[in-house]
């Protein structure tokens, strides 16, 4: 069966250096970095997440400027939070937590946040300079992806690497990712004929298609690395909800040569590339370099 790619494992082991970076960092510049995460409305999923980010600020002293806004909140009061946070000098990462009420338009609220502040590597300057292959603050998702992959010393250079999914959050920068360490990539996405003869040619696989189980063991090759990256609550036959991933993780870690698992994989990762991007601000910002 399948070694297991360990993101709990491998964000707790970050957590712990980001922490003690910034301790030696905040001695230097005299104050702690911070980062400041916008919530809007009550989605329970939403709140979890916005709570472990914050909880993960908290433990490695990072301070955290939390705003959490009614349903109602319009537009201009967002615009207005964003304004204010940019101008804050004890503020170096801003994060809007998706997706937004529908009344809400997120993408020119994404276009405000500073691009120095923009810890969740969404804005388009940032984006740009993904696909240019130049240093900036990257998506965190897909960060996490590549820094698991790099921490099992999992080869890319030439591979066939096939990723399902292309959303701008996850699917398409993990594609040019992928590209910039020479893989050779395919996107697959709803419109995909003959998705399994596709996956089936994956030495490396990455799922983020939002549905569950999608990917099962006569989809992957023998030997190959899955990194599942979806996240979806599932009520079971006897009424148990319970949180499962793209994959089909029992048939697929049969096959597979690595597998991420869910909980515990791509999840904690992204928490922890929020943090690294919010310290590589915070030391950019101050004049400090940081890799
Ligand atoms: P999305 O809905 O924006 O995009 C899904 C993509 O999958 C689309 O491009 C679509 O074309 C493709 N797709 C949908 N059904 C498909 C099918 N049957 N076959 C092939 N492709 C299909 O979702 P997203 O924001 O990219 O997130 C994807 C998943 O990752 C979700 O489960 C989400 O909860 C999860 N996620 C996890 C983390 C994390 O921290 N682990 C972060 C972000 C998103």
């Amino acid at each position: 069966t399948a070694q297991l790619l360990d993101g709990k494992t491998l964000a707790q082991k970050m957590q712990a250096e980001l922490r003690s970076r910034i301790q030696s960092l905040q001695a230097e510049i005299g104050r702690k970095p911070g980062l400041a995460v916008l919530m809007v409305g009550d989605n329970p999923a939403s709140a979890v997440y916005v709570r472990n980010k914050e909880k993960a600020c908290e433990q490695i002293g990072m301070a955290s400027f939390g705003q959490h806004f009614g349903a109602n909140t319009t537009q201009a009061e967002l615009e207005a939070a964003i304004d204010r946070l940019n101008e804050d000098p004890n503020v170096d990462g801003i994060l809007i937590q998706l997706p937004l009420p529908d009344h809400l338009d997120a993408v020119p609220l994404l276009h405000r946040i500073h691009p120095d502040k923009d810890a969740d590597g969404l804005h388009p300057l940032n984006l740009g300079k993904l696909v240019r292959g130049e240093p900036g603050l990257r998506s965190c998702t897909p960060a996490g992806v590549m820094r698991l992959l790099e921490e099992y010393q999992i080869g890319l250079s030439g591979k066939q690497a096939v990723v399902i999914g292309r959303s701008i959050l996850v699917g398409k920068p993990i594609a040019l990712m992928l590209l910039a360490e020479d893989a050779t990539v395919t996107m697959a996405h709803s419109r995909t004929q003959n998705l399994s003869g596709i996956t089936s040619e994956a030495d490396i696989l990455i799922v983020a298609a939002g549905r569950p189980e999608l990917v099962t063991a006569e989809m992957v090759k023998p030997g190959a690395v899955v990194v599942d990256v979806g996240i979806n609550r599932v009520t079971s036959a006897d009424g148990k909800s319970r949180l499962v991933g793209d994959v089909h993780f029992d048939s697929v870690q049969q096959v597979a040569q690595f597998i991420t698992p869910v909980p515990g994989g791509i999840g904690p990762m992204t928490v922890t590339m929020l943090l690294h991007n919010t310290v590589w601000s915070y030391a950019h910002r101050e004049g400090k370099t940081h890799t």
